[in-house]
């Protein structure tokens, strides 16, 4: 088990803490933006959106990039999962 694919090895859930290697996917957009990804957790069905800023170096602060790709969040959504970090879409709706 020695140089993995994965870029960014996530050890464990940041929110269940599962550890397992099956338990921690990553999602792709059907629109693929290279340095976007999403982590998604099969145990407590948990995703955050991630920034690989070696690769979009010229990226914007978080808020900002979140803004920009909600395309991501309906890929996760519609694969059934949910985020515990609340997106500004969700808050804006709430106001
Ligand atoms: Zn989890």
């Amino acid at each position: 088990m020695c140089g993995g694919a994965w870029v960014f090895p996530r050890l464990r859930c940041p929110f269940c803490g599962a550890q397992a290697a099956k338990d921690l996917v990553r999602l792709e957009a059907e629109e693929k933006e290279e340095g976007y990804f999403i982590s998604a957790c099969r145990q407590c069905k948990a995703y955050v959106k991630e920034l690989d800023r070696r690769i979009r170096w010229n990226a914007g602060p978080a808020l900002v990039e979140d803004w920009g790709s909600p395309h991501f969040d309906m890929v996760a959504l519609r694969a059934g999962y949910w985020r515990p970090i609340a997106s500004l879409i969700q808050l804006a709706r709430r106001i």
